[in-house]
């Protein structure tokens, strides 16, 4: 049982749902013509602070490919709506920032790459309201297709092995309220669009390219051009995103070099339709590996209804890549299933380079890297698109407080200090994926360096699936983080074993508790501000109150003990989720000035 008290702040409801009306929006068929803005201009400029510059893009933005209408200016330009831009303009306005989108293409994605919206992610999207959560559930593959990889020569062949999943398929309510969707780009994209642009904080201008963003001191001005016109326009705000993809425009014109390994792999992704029942029907997989001599890539079902998704490994030779027609992947697909009759619909096609790469810096004044821009990594393990997302989640709420005017100097630095790591390690272990794979390729031609049969192989790629480690045991060691001098725990694979702690710089864990009669995750505690998951002595709720923090009194033994705060502690957890300070004992030990100094340092001032 937990009980709520009083903290002096209205604008903290327990519900979570967030005040974004999806169905207002416009639909993604009137987004892609020259579709007008789903508010009036008169709406629009309606009480705008906004300078001249700003008002003539909006008129600008207004005419033409524009959806959603702000009602403020942007203090926030977004480069890039794919599904990081589009997130970071959703985490914005859950701190009532209002953003503008700018995508050089007409509309969101429509060949698909990321299916896998992990459960940390949606843990994020649960703080966007549960419209969002809700509509990617309804998009998530039916029953049974995440539970397993399955590993074969083709898939009429030799059956190499499984490996159960519970990083697809959910890792239990006892980890996360919240399970991962395993859907489609080109379907998710859409709700976090229609999302952003309800919540009437955030504006997407498609067909519109940004050109160059020049930090002008107290400003980025950021020049765009509107692609079907040719017209260029400026908007200025006090900061930038770069959600610009792998190939950031914005990352080069910075001079940001990318570390790591590029050029992994070359590969030939395949958007297609084919009844693949007969080979996958009684043993349904998030994805079925294929090796063999003259083929290697990997099936992926999207829909349970016959939309699939295949990943062709080629040679890197430009010449190979664009010798992949409907007809060559036609004929690859029907020799790796096995089935030379197969009746095969090629929907689309698009060739992509494997890179372990990560920027140098994420930020360069008031410019933020997010998303691809700032890292790429194999695919294997779903990490790309969900470490933007979850770095988005990262830096929303600071640049909301720099925005108030309450961030300390240290702030804004965290979040390459916080994320960075992140990204390395999540790139190096999905590498360490695609290696296992790999192996198993080789074990499956004979050639596996130490010489393991293609079983054997499977049995050693377990981590891939399993990754509860990486998803939620993530530790940020920066300077708004206080130490409480507990040590790290010490899972048994770090990858794929999570301990839940409440330890500084840790993702504050999960626990069910009970609100009003209702159950509640201990992760709701946050929502715009900070929160003060404490035991029921009285001083801690006082102490809140004078720092702005939002109170929670636990009542419930386990979870006390889950936080590590006995009777007697407390918990300050941000607005991400993340553990800004400990204190097991009680304030009786611990002072006003301590807890005042950890709520400060949190905020980013030393
Ligand atoms: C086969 C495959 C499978 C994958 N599966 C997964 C998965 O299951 N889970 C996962 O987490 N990740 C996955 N990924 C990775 C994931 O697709 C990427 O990490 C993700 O798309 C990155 O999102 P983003 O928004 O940063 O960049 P992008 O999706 O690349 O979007 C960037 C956007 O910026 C726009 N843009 C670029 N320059 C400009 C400009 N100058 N002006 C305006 N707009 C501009 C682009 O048009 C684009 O729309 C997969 C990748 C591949 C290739």
């Amino acid at each position: 049982m937990v009980s709520l008290a009083p903290s002096g702040r209205s604008d903290i409801d327990i519900d979570i749902d967030i005040d974004i009306d999806i169905e207002r929006s416009v639909s993604c068929e009137e987004r892609s013509s020259a579709a007008p803005s789903s508010r009036s201009p008169a709406t629009t400029r309606a009480g705008s602070s906004r300078t001249p510059a700003e008002e003539s893009t909006m008129a600008q933005a207004s005419r033409q490919h524009t959806t959603g209408g702000m009602t403020g200016p942007p203090r926030v330009a977004i480069c890039g709506a794919g599904p990081v831009g589009l997130a970071m303009a959703l985490e914005l306005a859950r701190f009532d920032v209002h953003s503008i989108v700018f995508e050089r293409h007409p509309g969101t994605a429509v060949h698909p790459k990321a299916r896998n919206i992990n459960t940390r992610t949606m843990e994020v999207a649960r703080q966007w309201g549960g419209g969002v959560t809700r509509r990617l559930r309804e998009l998530d593959l039916p029953e049974g297709w995440t539970d397993q990889i399955v590993y074969t020569r083709t898939l009429a062949g030799e059956e190499y092995g499984r490996v159960t999943t519970p990083g697809f398929s959910g890792s239990g309510d006892h980890l996360s309220p919240e399970r991962p969707v395993l859907s489609s780009q080109d379907r998710f994209e859409p709700v976090l669009l229609r999302a952003a642009i309800g919540s009437g904080k955030v504006t997407v201008r498609f067909g519109t390219e940004v050109i160059r963003a020049r930090d002008e001191h107290d400003h980025v001005r950021v020049d765009v051009r509107d692609r079907s016109t040719g017209e260029e326009d400026h908007v200025s705000v006090p900061y930038v995103i770069a959600a610009d993809g792998a190939a950031s425009g914005t990352r080069e014109r910075l001079g940001i070099p990318l570390v790591g390994r590029a050029a992994g792999s070359h590969n030939i992704n395949v958007h297609f339709r084919a009844d693949l029942a007969p080979w996958t029907d009684q043993r349904r997989g998030v994805m079925y590996w294929v090796a063999d001599a003259g083929h290697r890539g990997v099936f992926q079902p999207l829909d349970g209804a016959g939309t699939w998704l295949c990943q062709i490994s080629y040679d890197g030779n430009p010449v190979v890549r664009d010798s992949f027609s409907a007809e060559r992947c036609t004929a690859w697909i029907r020799q790796a299933v096995g089935e030379p009759e197969l009746d095969v619909d090629v929907l689309s096609i698009s060739p992509w380079v494997m890179n372990v790469l990560v920027a140098e810096r994420f930020r360069v004044g008031r410019v933020f890297l997010v998303g691809d821009a700032a890292h790429q990594m194999p695919p294997t393990g779903g990490f790309g698109m969900n470490t933007g997302i979850q770095s988005a989640h990262n830096l929303a709420w600071k640049l909301a407080a720099a925005l108030d005017g309450v961030a300390g100097p240290e702030l804004l630095d965290s979040f390459e200090h916080e994320r960075r790591p992140v990204a390395a390690s999540n790139a190096q272990r999905s590498f360490d994926n695609s290696r296992s794979v790999w192996a198993v390729a080789q074990a499956g031609r004979g050639e596996h360096p130490d010489g393991l049969t293609p079983r054997e192989a499977v049995a050693r790629a377990h981590r891939y699936g399993n990754f509860a480690g990486m998803e939620f045991g993530h530790v940020y060691d920066s300077a708004v983080i206080t130490s409480d001098g507990s040590p790290l725990p010490t899972p048994a694979d770090p990858v794929e074993d999570y301990v839940p702690v409440a330890r500084p710089g840790h993702r504050a864990p999960h626990a069910w508790i009970t609100q009003r009669g209702r159950p509640m995750s201990t992760l709701d505690t946050v929502r715009h501000g900070f929160a003060l998951v404490c035991s029921g002595v009285r001083p801690w709720v006082a102490l809140a109150a004078e720092h702005d923090v939002r109170p929670y009194v636990i009542d419930d033994p386990t979870v006390r003990t889950a936080y590590g705060i006995g009777d007697t502690g407390a918990v300050l957890i941000r607005p991400d989720g993340y553990v800004a300070a400990r204190w097991p004992h009680d304030p009786g030990r611990t002072t006003a000035a301590d807890v005042r100094a950890a709520v400060q340092r949190a905020r980013g001032w030393s």
